[in-house]
């Protein structure tokens, strides 16, 4: 049987008041399951600790982990809401609440599907919490699907794949997305996935054997130069996300070059420059893969330093150089900010609201259409898209889907200037309303009050947003016919 010390010896300098919530919600949520089984057979207990647990690695604060145990009390097993709020405080409850009652996704029908999606999200708009803890505990439940019947494991798996990781992605916890995404892929896909298994095994491991050897070489250099407190992994490609890759190239695995890359983690940014120095010192850099995205980040926010060098055996070899800080951002995104910080306190402050603006927007727009096929189209469509970032003459960033034109730009400006968009210039330069659009560009938009939405507009929009509008706009036109 699990044991709180399960949970809480993950936790980094967990307060006693920590430890006697902890411990509280431990004891609560094994009385309320105490008649309960889970499907393996186990008791049910198990997976709310295995919850909490996730959460704990994660650094999340005592709340969370709290409502991580009591996530399922309520629903599952023998406790009510009423006695959760008495116990535990409003916000434990909401948590609670936002992740039960509300979120329990079961696929009856896509109407109800989505009712409980707009719900999730507007829990999740007011405590982000929510849906972190939805997504540790959907980790777990994938993780024990093999005891659910086929057709069951399939359509948890697709969910995952269309709902879950897209959504681990949009809040930056790459780690969950990773971990989610290769959880589902053989149940989802179960040839391909053996495929991919194959291919990462025998390259892979070739990949690897390298690394050891640069890993024990630089470790030695660091330490002659007296460089302290560094930590070198390696890590190899996710199989889900190495299968996303192989398909734009055929297949052939010789064409992915992070495969397996080696990772080394300093305290402070100027060691990550000492390190690449003394990297590139070491062995030959390869020309053209050195990218500095420390001094210039990526537009969704991460950083690092990413390099390639030739090694001994005449092949190359991929290094990322990143300090702590960073590589807690690169695997927990939004939830690195919501949870505890570096020096073990709960942060407070804005700074993850502005993150995550877009659910907000979602929630808005989302009161505006009725259909729940539109919804769900709209949500794998624009928002888990992949996103780019492009700007504005004046330099205000506009996030979009890949894939969207001036068109698209010019609605999200203002709905006016979409209706009267007559040109655009990216970079300086004349283009078509139906150019995609690529990060970094930045986009002018010509307005003419004469010009109006057309049907060749619509083709050439991405955006539902868009798109909605010059329907609106169509259909007006031809009632004054
Ligand atoms: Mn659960």
């Amino acid at each position: 049987m699990p044991h709180v010390k399960d949970i809480t010896a993950l936790m980094i300098k967990p307060s006693p008041a920590d430890l006697a919530l902890i411990e509280k919600a431990y004891t609560f949520t094994e009385k309320a399951h105490a008649s309960d089984k889970r499907f393996s057979g186990e008791p049910y207990f198990i997976h709310p600790v295995e919850v909490a647990k996730i959460l704990a690695t994660m650094r999340a604060d005592s709340e969370t982990i709290a409502a991580a145990l009591l996530h399922d009390t309520v629903e599952e097993g023998g406790a009510t809401a009423k006695e959760i709020k008495q116990e535990f405080g409003s916000t434990i409850a909401f948590l609670v609440e936002g992740v039960t009652k509300l979120g329990k996704l079961k696929y009856q029908g896509v109407h109800r599907h989505v009712e409980s999606l707009r719900k999730l999200f507007v829990a999740m708009a007011e405590d982000i919490r929510v849906i972190i803890i939805r997504l540790a505990d959907r980790l777990h439940n994938i993780h024990t699907l093999q005891y659910l019947p086929p057709e069951k494991q399939r359509r948890i798996a697709m969910e995952t794949l269309e709902i879950y990781a897209p959504l681990a992605n949009r809040l930056g916890i790459w780690k969950l997305k990773g971990q989610l995404e290769d959880a589902a892929f053989p149940y989802a896909y179960p040839e391909d996935y053996k495929k991919v298994v194959a291919l990462r095994k025998t390259k892979g491991k070739e990949g690897v054997k390298k690394l050891e050897k640069l890993y024990r070489l630089i470790s030695r250099e660091a330490a002659a130069q007296g460089l302290k407190d560094i930590q070198i992994d390696y890590r190899v490609k996710y199989l889900y996300s190495l299968w996303q890759k192989l398909k734009l190239h055929h297949m052939d695995v010789n064409q992915i070059y992070d495969l397996s890359a080696l990772r080394i983690i300093v305290p402070s940014i100027t060691e990550c420059y000492q390190m690449l120095g003394l990297v590139h010192t070491l062995w030959r850099p390869v020309p053209g893969r050195l990218k500095d995205y420390i001094a210039q980040p990526k537009p969704n926010g991460y950083q690092s330093i990413h390099t390639a060098i030739f090694t001994a055996d005449g092949g190359t070899a991929e290094i990322q150089i990143r300090t702590t800080a960073m590589q807690r951002e690169a695997e927990y995104g939004v939830a690195a900010h919501v949870l505890y910080d570096e020096a073990g306190k709960p942060k407070k402050g804005g700074e993850w609201q502005k993150k995550i603006s877009w659910i907000k927007d979602l929630i808005e727009w989302q009161k505006s259409v009725d259909g729940s096929e539109e919804f769900l189209t709209h949500l794998k469509t624009d928002f888990f898209q992949d996103r780019i970032f492009v700007f504005t003459p004046k330099g205000d960033v506009i996030e979009l889907p890949q894939g969207a034109t001036p068109i698209d730009f010019a609605y999200a400006i203002h709905s006016e200037i979409g209706d009267h968009a007559a040109g655009a210039t990216i970079n300086g330069k004349f283009v078509g309303m139906d150019t995609p659009l690529k990060s970094h560009e930045v986009i002018k938009i010509e307005v003419k009050k004469t010009t109006h939405p057309t049907a060749k507009w619509l083709a050439a929009a991405r955006t539902t947003m868009a798109r909605k509008h010059i329907r609106n706009y169509l259909t007006k036109g031809e009632k004054k016919k």
